[in-house]
């Protein structure tokens, strides 16, 4: 095998997206929207594989994890408790000869301290900039009738903290789990779908007895971690980021980022946050509610702390996209583009090919794609050579390529070829979705 190269850039995901109908920029033919983008039809299915696979480790997977989905327009009062209407904000800074804008925590130290912009120029004063999306319900745009598009799923599970308890009779500690839309007014939106104003977020709230967060703390922050690590991550993209005293949200005692190594630098990907009582003890003196939790066992009556974890969804996929991404020279001068997908996020399990048209292989293949679609996402591709059809399946991070030819026809065997190594083994067509399903089951990433 040749030698993997790690040559990834923004650019070559951006083309590759395109190309291969993942991303595209929002409303194209007017010229675009700025940071907008549609997911195309490979990328809401990895989008949506995503969603799944989160959704299965975090609810599914766990007796005390359960899942919910609120509406994004919520009470205004909501964000008044959570502390989004007053304190939701980032200091601003504005270049005086471009007017170029920047958020003042991303300006370098000596950026801040000789108020100079990257261009070197003179920048204005800080001021605040509120991120919360405003809108009116109903016909009339007076005070009475605002609203906010949520920023965040998670004041949707606090305020529901009491339904779920008294419905599902979950008993501390427990979760729940959202995945949903959310929006914020980013003074600056750039690297692609990194920081958009519209993005989905995968969040999870784990309500905990005061005294037991920092143990739960601990366990979920290992937890995500592994997380990544199974998802085929690979590890030396990932890194903890601890919070410091000033970069701590309000509602935070402690909070810890999980980095990720782009193109453009290390960045957050996830953050999990000891939220303490905060947001409950907010939403019980804003809404009048008692919303303490009484423990059978000990007869205690306290407010739960919670513990958070927080990831975007869409930043998932861009991470996805940038870890899986490689250049391999197979042969002198002859290099694959090859994205390597852990094969449950894949937007196509299996590439179907006849080696040829004629002689009834096509109706063969057609046949065999037709069963394996039961079970798995499958593509039938006809036309072409068959070197150049895997390699297109390789470019999209199609795991698996089942192959039909003549001694399909005589002895009832198939060719499996795997996406990273290009290895290739026969397989009797009835035991073909078995294999594939161990596959799926024991798949490691090549070198991680
Ligand atoms: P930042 O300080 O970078 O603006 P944050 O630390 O406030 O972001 P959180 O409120 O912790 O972000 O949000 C949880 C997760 O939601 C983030 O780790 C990120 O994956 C995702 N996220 C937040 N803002 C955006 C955005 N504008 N676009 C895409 N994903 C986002």
């Amino acid at each position: 095998m040749g030698n993997a190269q790690n040559t990834v850039t923004m650019e070559k995901i951006v083309s590759l997206a395109k190309r291969r109908g993942f991303i595209f920029s929002s409303s194209e033919i007017y010229g675009g929207l700025s940071s907008a983008w549609d997911y195309g039809p490979l990328g809401s299915e990895l989008k949506n594989r995503l969603q799944r696979y989160w959704w299965r480790e975090m609810t599914q997977l766990h007796d005390n994890i359960v899942g919910m989905d609120a509406a994004i327009m919520m009470h205004p009062r909501v964000w008044e408790a959570s502390g989004h209407v007053a304190g939701f904000s980032d200091k601003m800074v504005e270049d005086t000869v471009t007017n170029e804008r920047y958020r003042w925590d991303h300006l370098t130290n000596e950026q801040q301290e000789t108020r100079t912009s990257p261009n070197g120029n003179p920048l204005s004063e800080p001021r605040d900039f509120n991120l919360l999306f405003k809108t009116h319900l109903g016909p009339t745009a007076d005070s009475g009738s605002t609203v906010y598009l949520r920023p965040e799923t998670a004041q949707g599970s606090y305020v529901n903290f009491r339904n779920v308890v008294q419905t599902s009779r979950m008993k501390l500690p427990f979760g729940i789990a959202q995945v949903g839309k959310a929006f914020r007014n980013e003074i600056v939106t750039k690297n692609f779908i990194f920081r958009t104003c519209e993005f989905e977020q995968m969040e999870m709230q784990y309500f905990v007895k005061p005294g037991e967060d920092e143990k739960w703390f601990e366990h979920w922050k290992e937890k995500r971690m592994e997380y990544y690590r199974k998802l085929g991550i690979r590890p030396d993209h990932l890194r903890f980021h601890e919070h410091g005293p000033d970069e701590l949200a309000h509602y935070a005692k402690t909070a810890f980022d999980i980095e990720y190594y782009y193109p453009f630098g290390w960045q957050e990907l996830e953050g999990i946050h000891n939220r303490t009582d905060f947001d409950l003890s907010r939403h019980a003196e804003y809404s009048g509610k008692d919303l303490s939790y009484l423990e059978e066992e000990t007869k205690e009556r306290f407010v739960p702390y919670i513990v958070e974890t927080a990831v975007g969804l869409t930043r998932t996929v861009l991470v996805v996209l940038c870890d899986a991404y490689e250049e391999e020279e197979v042969a002198e001068g002859d290099v694959r583009t090859v994205l390597r997908l852990h094969p449950q996020i894949a937007p196509v399990t299996v590439g179907v090919f006849p080696l040829v048209k004629k002689d009834g292989l096509a109706e063969l293949a057609r046949q065999i794609e037709l069963d394996l679609r039961n079970e798995f996402a499958t593509f039938y591709d006809q036309g072409g050579a068959i070197g150049r059809r895997y390699r297109r399946q390789d470019e999209i991070g199609t795991p698996y390529g089942v192959t039909i030819d003549y001694e399909t026809k005589e002895n009832g065997t198939v060719t499996v070829r795997f996406r990273d190594t290009m290895e290739q083994v026969r397989v009797p067509v009835e035991e073909l979705a078995n294999r594939i399903r161990s596959e799926i089951r024991n798949y490691k990433r090549v070198g991680a």
